[in-house]
């Protein structure tokens, strides 16, 4: 089966195809894998690490047709490909410094007869499952701690993506990465599944909560573990006392960037009463100088959207707000003499809990916004989700915050800003929005098996 790329910026016209793996190619890239695992799992973390830096340089020097590829099949604005790339590196470099002391063996009990040393083994093959919002992140994201901790990956990028994926194979190839130690696959969905369905020791998935509940069931028939990182609607509460000019550009960014299509992007807005006029009034002026347009020019800040149908998708969510009865504040259109996946910055008012920008995750440039009175009604809005990714607060009281941050349903929360992201950090959802923790010593240890060797004093 091939896959055709198109370029969701310039109407959809095709920028080429790649054939997708098969049956039999999955089956071969899994024993690839676990060929190659105990050799790895062998070297030094050093050597790994050395091994795993040619794999970079190799990136590096291919940085622009990266970006490029990137940019055309997602629509990511060519300036935010090329950096998300050199952020990749970083993040790589920061989970290569954590290793030694992540994975290190400890003493977790000891008396006078026996002591208890707790150790990190890999789990072996570890399947990956990746979207396509930040293709080359998803890199460090999925596959940095497994590899360095020992196991071997098979990965399987988002259809979105299928020429950045054969690329990204391509430049394995020519790395000091030995064969089978990163395998990337082109597929959708169902090379997804025959992945999952194979003899893997363990599943990373990132992507949307429908098709986490899917591999999780297939995880739960084998008896493997399964780490999911899902979809969300964080919540963003401004409240009375929050420096509006700061909270509108860290407001902005959480919900506008990458054309909406974050996983913790800032997908509900809730506004105390007495900040509301500013809020609406601020928001509107940015979004009215807030130019979309084309991905690959370099003055561009946002782009169109991935797809087709998520444009079609985020167009239903839309009208069915209307029809409920949301006010248009600005937006909710395709913005004039664009051909593509293209939509216009939207703020909505008049929101109710039945509208489907409400209770649904929201995957592109649209805000609804509403307001509260007291603290107990904002902590209630924001915990009205099925998610629980992310949550941002704004306020200049670090009290309030406390307190309020300790009562919110999710695994990750912003004081002010709209980027808490860092490579020492665990990050993962509540409800929903996923099981266990990637980043940081917690994703290290989610990638390992824990061993503890007892012995005799
Ligand atoms: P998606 O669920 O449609 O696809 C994700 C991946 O799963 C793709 O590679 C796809 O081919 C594969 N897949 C689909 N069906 C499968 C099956 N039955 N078995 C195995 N694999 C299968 O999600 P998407 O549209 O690519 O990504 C957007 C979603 O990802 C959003 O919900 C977003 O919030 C979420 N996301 C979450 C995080 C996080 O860290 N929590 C990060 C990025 C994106």
């Amino acid at each position: 089966m091939k896959i055709v790329s198109t370029n969701p910026g310039r109407n959809y016209e095709v920028i080429g195809e790649v054939e997708a793996a098969s049956e039999a190619d999955v089956e071969a890239a899994v024993a690839l894998a676990r060929k190659a695992q105990p050799a790895w799992a062998a070297l030094s973390l050093q050597e790994r690490c050395n091994k795993i830096r040619s794999f970079l340089k190799v990136c590096e020097a291919n940085l622009e047709d990266i970006a490029q590829i990137m940019s055309k099949e997602m629509g990511k604005p060519i300036s935010s490909s090329r950096d998300s790339i050199t952020q990749t590196f970083e993040e790589f470099e920061d989970y290569m410094e954590q290793a030694e002391a992540a994975l290190a063996p400890n003493v977790v009990f000891e008396n006078d007869s026996e002591k208890h040393i707790q150790t990190f083994e890999p789990r072996g093959v570890i399947a990956a499952i990746t979207p396509w919002n930040f293709p080359f992140n998803n890199i460090s994201f999925q596959v940095g701690q497994p590899l360095i901790a020992g196991n071997t990956v098979v990965m399987k990028p988002s259809e979105e993506i299928a020429l950045f994926t054969k690329l990204i194979a391509e430049l394995v190839a020519q790395s000091d990465l030995p064969e089978g130690v990163l395998v990337p696959l082109v597929g959708d969905g169902s090379v997804g599944e025959m992945l999952v369905r194979q003899k893997v020791d363990m599943i990373l998935f990132t992507g949307s909560t429908q098709t986490g509940q899917k591999i999780t069931q297939i995880a739960a028939e084998r008896s493997i573990p399964v780490l999911t990182e899902m979809g969300g609607s964080a919540p963003g509460i401004v409240f009375e006392d929050a420096d509006i000019a700061r909270t509108i550009d860290m407001l902005a960014m959480a919900r506008f960037d990458n054309t909406g299509q974050y996983c913790d992007g800032l997908k509900r807005a809730i506004v105390h009463k007495s900040k509301y006029d500013e809020v609406l009034k601020t928001l509107k002026d940015y979004a009215q100088k807030t130019k979309v347009g084309d991905q690959l020019q370099e003055s561009t800040k946002l782009g169109p959207l991935v797809a087709k149908r998520q444009l079609e998708k985020l167009e239903s969510q839309v009208a069915d707000a209307l029809e409920k009865g949301a006010e248009v504040i600005v937006g909710a259109k395709q913005p004039d003499g664009l051909q593509g996946a293209y939509y216009g910055v939207t703020v909505l008012t008049n929101i109710t809990p039945e509208m489907r920008v409400w209770h649904e995750e929201v995957f592109g440039p649209v805000l609804p916004i509403v307001t509260f009175e007291t603290e107990e009604e904002a902590i209630a809005l924001a915990n009205d989700t099925e998610y629980g990714l992310g949550a941002y607060i704004f306020t200049e009281d670090i009290e309030k915050y406390r307190r309020v941050a300790k009562q919110i349903q999710a695994g990750n929360i912003a004081h002010n800003t709209a980027w808490y992201f860092s490579p020492k950090t665990p990050f993962g959802g509540y409800k929903k929005s996923g099981n266990g923790r990637s980043q940081g010593a917690a994703g290290f240890h989610e990638v390992c098996q824990i061993k503890v060797i007892s012995e005799e004093k």
